[in-house]
């Protein structure tokens, strides 16, 4: 998909999709992985149960990548290009989908250290720019906003502001000192998440992380100067719910309120995607969840996006992993 549509040029969705190891759960009770990744782009399902021949068997994408596949090379080939876009004021986001348990969270947290290490790097090669990074973190959960560096729980409200779009109020923002500090403000995060999760009973499964790198630049000769300028731009690590909760309150229809209530933002990110990639002709309804009311400035337009689709290969989560590869299929 991508490309066409009005003025400017958009930019195609990378799409991979990642296939964790079976686990030792997995192994034990026999349940065996009838996927088979025919090249670096292609993967096959091999068990032809004949009740199943309605689905397509092969489905390609940018990358595939196999159960050993380290996360530093998953980083390098679905992720790298559209990360640093960053330094040269590009927003971008990069997004890990699947359901519960598929590796989205390992996947995210080795793409993030990657990310800024490269950033770092980069930042140390070109002394002729003065760069101010800054990082917040915030998680979505039943459509309420929660800071993450902050022990206050009270939802944030989004406001309109004319020039910088949808911003979260009252979000906390820490200038980064330098790695050390980013590496401990992302255990506060997890350490948030996780003082959530025994209170509101498997939160992560049911809640979006957004972890957000705003980058600042400027030239050092005219800094101070009437004629300087600064580059801003953002890099948005997201963690989704468990793409189960999309399927389930799809299927639940208008019975399970709570369900598509929990799942408004999986539902429309998964639409505002679909049109993104199909290229953006007419509306697309941003403003329809928080997730993509905070995103926009960072999802289409002139902005980088690379999903990373991750799945687990054993049979008994095949239904699940179907559905994530026809999500995939819709992004590209
Ligand atoms: P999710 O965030 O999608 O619920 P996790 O990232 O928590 O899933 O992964 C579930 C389990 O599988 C964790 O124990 C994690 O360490 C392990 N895991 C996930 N992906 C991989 C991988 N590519 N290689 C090795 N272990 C993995
Ligand atoms: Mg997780």
């Amino acid at each position: 998909g991508g490309g066409g549509g009005g003025g400017g040029k958009v930019e195609r969705i990378l799409v991979s999709v990642r296939l964790r190891p079976l686990s030792e759960r997995e192994i034990a009770r026999n349940d065996p992985c009838d996927w088979e990744c025919i090249n670096d782009t292609t993967i096959i399902f091999r068990n032809s149960v004949p009740e199943r021949s309605m689905f397509p068997t092969a489905y390609t994408f940018d990358r595939v990548f196999w159960c050993d596949c380290p996360t530093r090379q998953v980083y390098e080939e679905g992720a790298k290009e559209v990360a640093l876009s960053v330094v040269s004021g590009i927003n971008s986001s990069i997004f890990a989908y699947g359901q519960t348990s598929s590796g989205k969270t390992y996947t995210m947290s080795g793409i993030t250290e990657y990310t800024v290490a490269d950033i770092y790097d980069y930042i140390r090669r070109h002394e002729e720019r003065a760069f101010v990074l800054k990082f917040s973190a915030m998680e979505i959960y039943n459509e309420a906003v929660k800071d993450l560096l902050s022990t206050d729980s009270t939802p944030l409200r989004l406001l309109d502001d004319p020039e910088k779009g949808t911003i979260v109020e009252k979000l906390t923002e820490e200038v980064l000192r330098d790695w050390n500090h980013l590496k401990e403000l992302i255990s506060v995060c997890e350490a948030q998440r996780k003082i959530g999760e025994t209170s509101l009973n498997e939160t992560s499964s049911r809640s979006h992380q957004i972890l957000r790198l705003t980058i600042e630049s400027s030239a050092r000769e005219f800094l101070g100067k009437e004629n300087s300028s600064t580059l801003v731009a953002s890099v948005n690590f997201v963690d989704l719910a468990g793409s189960e909760r999309a399927s389930q309150a799809l299927s639940a229809g208008a019975r399970l309120k709570e369900g598509c209530h929990i799942n408004r933002s999986l539902l429309t990110l998964g639409t505002v995607i679909r049109k993104l990639s199909k290229g953006r002709n007419g509306h697309i309804p941003y403003r329809d969840s928080k997730l993509t009311r905070i995103l926009q400035p960072s999802l289409g337009g002139n902005a980088r996006t690379a999903i990373i689709c991750t799945m687990s290969p054993a049979r008994s989560h095949i239904e699940q992993s179907r559905n994530t590869l026809l999500f995939a299929n819709c992004a590209k």
